[in-house]
């Protein structure tokens, strides 16, 4: 039996009074029915992670590099994602690989790193609209997913968010048998490569412009474990009747 995930990604926002946010998400949740991670930007985990370290809320991170330590000025490693009280860490999120040109095999390599760090990855995989338009959806995942997961991956370390990126952040989401397609298509793939056991395991989120109104409509559908939210994580009046939905 899967558990459920409510994750939140921040994106780059947030300040030190965004924490407020997180105190009232943990006054909301007190003894919730699934798991929920925030992924706030890397200059809060150490606060949110103190704030939240006797409740069920888990903190993760939106990115790491694929080396534990050296000369990478700007970068943070996953050993100290995980000494800052990171949990979790977002990987291959679209806006990375568009922003930064990240690749699935940069993407398997930080992987690998987050799990040598004992971080579960978050491991992100997505159409552009032009790609769904040229019906080339499901040879875009294969890719993604092929390339972006390490073998290192189980069903206790890895989740994978499908995420259309022209669902990101725009209001627009694909139809539920737009997205129950790729989530079979994800765990067809997954028990192709991890065999039936550890691929029934692995938690598939659906991400893109969830929100209170349409939560309850992708929980519904086989193969949503849950979901990694934007926009309306930032707020604990839109982030917590998502969890409700879940539960
Ligand atoms: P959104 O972002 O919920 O704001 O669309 C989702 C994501 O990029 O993870």
């Amino acid at each position: 039996m899967r558990r459920k995930l409510a994750a939140g990604n921040w994106k780059m926002n947030g300040t030190n009074a965004s924490l407020t946010e997180l105190q009232a998400l943990i006054a909301a949740h007190p003894t919730p029915q699934v798991d929920i991670l925030i992924c706030p930007p890397a200059t809060l985990i150490v606060q949110a992670a103190g704030l939240s370290a006797d409740s069920p809320l888990m903190i993760g991170a939106q990115d790491c590099h694929a080396a534990a330590s050296g000369a990478h000025t700007g970068d943070i490693s996953a050993p100290m994602l995980a000494d800052a009280g990171a949990v979790a860490v977002i990987l291959g999120h679209s806006e990375r690989r568009q922003d930064h040109a990240e690749s699935s095999t940069l993407v398997a390599a930080k992987a690998t790193a987050a799990h040598a760090a004992h971080l579960t990855a978050i491991i992100c995989v997505g159409e552009s609209l032009a790609e769904r338009e040229a019906a080339q959806t499901l040879d875009v995942i294969a890719e993604h997913l092929r390339h972006s997961l390490p073998d290192s991956a189980t069903a206790a370390n890895t989740v994978i968010a499908y995420e259309p990126i022209w669902a990101i952040g725009t209001g627009l989401t694909p139809s539920p048998a737009q997205i129950s397609e790729v989530h079979r298509f994800l765990r067809a793939e997954l028990t192709a490569r991890f065999g039936a056991e550890p691929a029934q395991g692995i938690r598939l989120l659906y991400g893109g412009s969830v929100k209170p109104a349409n939560a309850p409509e992708i929980f519904a559908l086989a193969d949503v474990d849950g979901a990694l939210v934007g926009g309306a994580s930032l707020t604990t009046a839109e982030f917590s009747p998502i969890i409700t939905a879940l539960e």
